[in-house]
């Protein structure tokens, strides 16, 4: 029987036999090993090449070999000539010292097909302290070891993946970074509370600061031109209603950078996770280039201004000469003189709208109310245009049969700009309709031309100052006011002016002016 000697005991696993024992009970032991699952040698360490003395059934059934192929030989059989396996090496060195030990080697059935082996090995004590055998009890763990090496495989896979988005994130985070940085722009990262979050280089620099002062504070706090209740309302619903905002118009004395212009945008950044629920804000310094616009604007005003007087009066001195040489000068010297006054009539338009665009820019546009048949106003507009040109034929339909309480010259001006576009700006086609109507409470006036036309994207900007469709603008002259006058008058009788278009096929530009039971009471509403 097998039993422990206690005194001698060198470490856990090793076992202590007596040989009487051994041969005794040799039988029942076979018996008892052949029923084990898992495969049992046994050798002997006293011999030459320490040799298998004993192999089980299922180690037979494990290595294809039978028991009387194996007895005699020393294991590394197995290893056929897979022989530089690390797991080799340590079984090596365990053997020479003595230990036990667990490793999974790389092994050979009889017929050449691989397995793995995980073998316990383990020394035999006898009790004079001598290693008289080794006992390896084998388990075939091939089929473990190819799901490990598969999910290894997967793990590395998984890995890689890992490592390449967390490489992606990265970059992307530093381009980004880079980005929001780099932008020309102050940019406010806030939380829900409006408490900065974050800001970029931009936005210290301009406002003279660093993180320290900016982060964690409440965004309102950061200066007191922030203190705008109206500002306030902005932003405190940015979140709550998925309200963005835009170019809201900041104008004050600011601490350590004085007198500056800001437009402030804001919109919930749109991400889940711990991003959500925060408000990015960007602020532009428009300081310099309203600063630009206002001298320009000083500039057109006094040029106009300038120009107007001396115009004035060289097309009265013109008139004059009309009237002096009426009968006396001949043909050509009449029609040069006709020129003349039509050329000096064409700048002094231009001048007048360069004054009118100016003068509304400031704010400036006197309106002089008086009650005028609106009908006729636009029948003796039609009438003058139509003078003026033989290309063009202009039609009227409809008719209002009002009379109208507004500005007639200012009226009169919005009509005339609007034919004189729609012949300038339809070359090869002949018609123009101007259509008259009462729609509701609002007297509407369309402009129709079968010319050019205009691209959606221009619709709003056309009305814009100084502003002129680029694919257009070297065929034909213009300035580009005469629009934004036209809805500034219109705006200001609280009516609406808006175009529709189609590239190539031509516009119709229309106004409404509303009416009321009184007209007169807009007078007091201007
Ligand atoms: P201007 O005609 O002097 O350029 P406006 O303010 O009257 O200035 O018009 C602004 C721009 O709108 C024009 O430059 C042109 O591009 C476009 N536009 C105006 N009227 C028409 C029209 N009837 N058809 C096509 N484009 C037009």
């Amino acid at each position: 029987m097998f039993y422990q000697m206690k005194e001698t005991i060198l470490n856990d696993t090793t076992f202590y036999i007596s040989n009487e024992s051994v041969e005794k009970d040799f039988h029942l032991l076979t018996a008892a090993l052949d029923s084990s699952k898992s495969g049992v040698v046994i050798t002997d360490n006293q011999q030459p090449d320490n040799p298998i003395v004993f192999c089980n059934n299922a180690f037979e059934i494990m290595t294809g070999y039978s028991r009387s192929e194996v007895i005699g030989k020393n294991c590394r059989f197995l290893q056929g000539n897979d022989r530089n396996q690390d797991a080799r090496f340590q079984l090596s060195h365990a053997i020479d010292n003595g230990k036990s030990c667990k490793v999974e080697l790389r092994n050979y059935r009889k017929n050449g097909s691989l397995f793995w082996n995980e073998l316990y090995m383990s020394p035999v004590v006898s009790n004079k302290n001598v290693i008289t055998h080794f006992i390896g009890v084998q388990n075939d763990v091939t089929e473990r070891k190819k799901a490990e090496v598969f999910l290894q495989k997967e793990k590395d896979i998984l890995e890689k993946r890992i490592r390449e988005k967390t490489n992606y994130l990265n970059e992307t985070e530093e381009y980004l970074t880079a980005v929001i940085q780099g932008l020309q722009q102050g940019v406010l990262v806030l939380d829900k509370d409006l408490m900065v979050i974050s800001a970029n280089t931009f936005f210290y620099k301009t406002f003279s600061t660093n993180e320290d002062e900016v982060a964690g504070k409440l965004f309102f706090d950061l200066d007191e031109n922030w203190h705008l209740p109206e500002l306030r309302r902005t932003l405190e619903i940015v979140l709550p209603l998925n309200m963005p905002f835009e170019n809201f118009e900041v104008d004050g004395e600011f601490s350590f950078i004085g007198k500056r212009s800001f437009l402030l945008s804001g919109r919930r950044i749109e991400t889940t996770g711990i991003y959500s629920d925060r408000i990015l804000l960007t602020i532009e310094d428009q300081t310099e280039r309203k600063r630009k616009e206002m001298s320009k604007d000083d500039f057109l005003s006094i040029a106009s201004h300038e120009l107007k007087t001396p115009l004035t009066t060289l097309k009265g001195y013109m008139q004059i000469i009309e009237l002096v040489l009426q009968n006396d000068a001949n043909v050509q010297v009449k029609s040069l003189l006709q020129r003349s006054v039509s050329n000096i009539e064409k700048l002094n338009r231009l001048v007048v709208d360069l004054l009118d665009a100016s003068k509304i820019q400031a704010g400036k546009v006197q309106l002089h109310f008086e009650e005028f048949d609106f009908d006729k106003m636009v029948s003796d507009c039609i009438e003058n245009i139509q003078a003026t040109t033989q290309t063009h034929r202009i039609k009227m339909e409809g008719e209002t049969h009002l009379h109208y309480y507004g500005d007639l010259q200012r009226l009169e001006q919005v009509i005339t700009n609007l034919l004189m576009n729609a012949i300038k700006y339809s070359p090869n086609s002949k018609e123009i309709l101007v259509h008259l109507s009462l729609v509701s409470n609002f007297i509407k006036v369309s402009v129709t031309d079968h010319g050019v036309g205009i691209k959606q994207e221009d619709y709003k900007k056309i009305f814009e100052r100084f502003y002129r469709v680029q694919t257009i603008q070297h065929k034909f002259p213009g300035m580009g006011i005469g629009l934004y006058i036209s809805e500034q008058i219109i705006k200001n009788h609280h009516g609406t002016l808006w175009v529709e278009s189609e590239e190539a096929k031509g516009s119709t530009f229309s106004f409404t002016l509303p009416l009321t039971s009184n007209q007169k009471e807009i007078q007091a509403i201007l």
